[in-house]
């Protein structure tokens, strides 16, 4: 006979998930990103310059980096393009420029 065990762990617990997520705008010429996550703040600055596609390619890409820091870039380029190309044809905008 085999025992059944049952386990109860929540998924974020599961995965140390962070918490919220920040966003500031911040020009960022001199570090050459139109992004960049900030692990410990749990902060994604973005450069308030970009193009509404391209910060929106960018938010998820920062934000994909602190959901999960070991994940390598060029995955976290492919999902981020995949999420942004995805969101854009459902026809999500940024509300201002
Ligand atoms: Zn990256």
């Amino acid at each position: 006979m085999v025992a059944q065990i049952q386990i109860s762990i929540s998924t974020k617990c599961l995965m140390k998930l962070p918490g919220r997520i920040k966003i500031e705008d911040r020009k960022l010429g001199r570090e050459r990103n139109d992004g960049q996550a900030i692990f410990a703040d749990k902060l994604i600055e973005i450069d308030p310059r970009l193009k509404s596609k391209k910060r929106l390619n960018i938010v998820l890409h920062e934000g994909i980096h602190i959901l999960d820091p070991n994940l390598p870039e060029l995955k976290v380029r492919a999902y981020a393009n995949r999420l942004a190309d995805l969101l854009w044809r459902d026809r999500w905008r940024r509300l201002e420029k």
